[in-house]
């Protein structure tokens, strides 16, 4: 039997007409894609709709016809009239509904615990209690996180479906229950979970990996290998997925890249830069100088928590005074070079290693648009320098592309890099 053929195909239907209106982004569709997908399961489709009957029935019929042995829904769990999934559920797999006698007691102890419900009309509150408490028969309940209990049902000759409630917190809380149920496990022992590698490279177009890939595809076979390629903030990220058994060939193509961008390529165990410059940074201290990302890069250094142990601090030099006055950059300095120049870069990246007593300083100068731009020094023409005090500099001058933002937020990124690369000792 073919790989392929093994594949445990599931879909996802996720319920609410606040979704579909755009009020409320979807949080559960690809948290449960991701946990699936770990599982070892292929999401075959993700599918919104909104709160009809009508409309999620025929979600499930269509899903059932690709032939998934798997349907995880979220949502319409609730009391009010509107959550019609557990009604719908039953009727897909053509069971009754059932009082659940001992859910319909302990969903009412959990109502007692909420006091507000007090000032509501028993007799409402009761049949909300009993409408949650209805189970299609031969489901199993999952206890409630919120109110609503969850179910797991094995549709005759067809799928699993597992029905979860819409608020992200008892979806997530619901999970591990839902999995680990009878009709979940035997669906589970059927996958082979995926084995994945994350590779990141910074300095190298797309259009280059996309080359490489196709020059290593003409002597190794890629074909059991699932690669995905995409820029994310700058830097190259190629994901490779595979089943078990397929490691060779995936360790032949991670070798083959990294003979190809061994410069560029800065992580294959997962890790992101800021996660190596928190490694690099321990011990040392730095000192930053930013202007045209206006302390987007110390805000990124100390998102992590025991930063204080290594970034003593940073200056946002906006105007030339600034830069003169707190960096001790030298106005002549400005007046021949301009603000935003490599000279400029270096005496901020100077200045903020002296003002802050670090061991390494780095100064970011741009013009980050969208005016501003001369013909010389267009939008996107952004200047870093990191210096050491033991003599290293490292600079570039690019010219970003992008809106404001993305030149903000790319500036910062390269920063980081060419802090990395001094600190791991491969400036050049
Ligand atoms: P409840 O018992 O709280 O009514 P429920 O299963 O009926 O649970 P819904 O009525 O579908 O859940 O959703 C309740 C609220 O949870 C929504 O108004 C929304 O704020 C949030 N929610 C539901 N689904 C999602 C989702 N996919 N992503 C993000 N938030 C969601």
């Amino acid at each position: 039997m073919s790989a392929e053929k093994m594949n445990v195909r599931a879909g996802i239907v996720v319920t609410g007409t606040e979704l579909l209106s755009g009020l409320v982004t979807d949080r559960n569709g690809p948290w449960l894609a991701q946990r699936l997908d770990e599982l070892g399961v292929e999401v075959a489709h993700l599918v919104l709709v909104g709160d009809r009957p009508a409309d999620l029935a025929a979600t499930l019929r269509f899903l059932a016809d690709q032939g998934v042995e798997l349907i995880v829904t979220s949502g319409g769990l609730g009391p009010t009239a509107d959550d019609v999934t557990t009604e719908v559920v039953a009727d897909f797999a053509g069971v009754e509904l059932e009082l659940d006698e001992a859910m319909e007691r302990q969903i009412a102890a959990i109502l007692a615990r909420f006091r507000y419900l007090a000032h509501f009309s028993p007799q409402a509150l009761r049949a909300a209690n009993r409408k949650q408490a209805m189970v299609p028969r031969g489901a199993l309940a999952l206890d409630p996180v919120g109110t609503a209990p969850g179910l797991v049902l094995q549709v005759d000759g067809g799928p699993t479906v597992v029905v979860l409630p819409g608020p992200p917190r008892e979806l997530r809380a619901m999970w591990p229950s839902a999995m680990s149920s009878p009709a979940a496990t035997s669906v589970l022992a059927r996958t082979r979970p995926f084995e994945s590698a994350r590779l990141r490279l910074f300095g190298v177009p797309e259009s280059q990996i996309a080359a490489t890939l196709r020059e290593v595809g003409e002597t190794l076979d890629l074909t059991p290998l699932e690669i995905t390629t995409c820029l994310r903030r700058a830097e190259i990220v190629i994901d490779i997925r595979h089943r078990p058994g397929a490691e060779a060939i995936r360790d032949g193509l991670i070798e083959a890249i990294r003979a190809r961008h061994a410069r560029q390529l800065f992580s294959t165990d997962g890790t992101s830069l800021d996660d190596q410059l928190a490694v690099l940074l321990r011990g040392r201290r730095i000192g930053l100088a930013e202007s045209c990302t206006g302390g987007l890069l110390a805000a990124r250094l100390t998102e992590r928590p025991g930063s204080s142990d290594y970034v003593a601090g940073g200056v946002v030099a906006y105007s030339n005074t600034a830069k003169t006055e707190l960096l001790g950059v030298p106005t002549e300095l400005i007046e021949r070079h301009g603000a935003v120049s490599p000279e400029v870069a270096r005496a901020m990246a100077d200045g903020a290693r002296h003002r802050f007593g670090a061991s390494a300083g780095v100064g970011i100068t741009g013009v980050a648009g969208p005016g501003g731009g001369t013909e010389a020094k267009p939008v996107g023409y952004v200047c870093i320098c990191v210096t050491t005090g033991d003599g290293a500099v490292l600079a570039r001058d690019p010219v970003l592309p992008g809106d404001r933002a993305e030149i903000r937020d790319r500036s910062v990124t390269v920063a980081m890099h060419l802090l990395r690369r001094v600190l791991t000792g491969a400036a050049r």
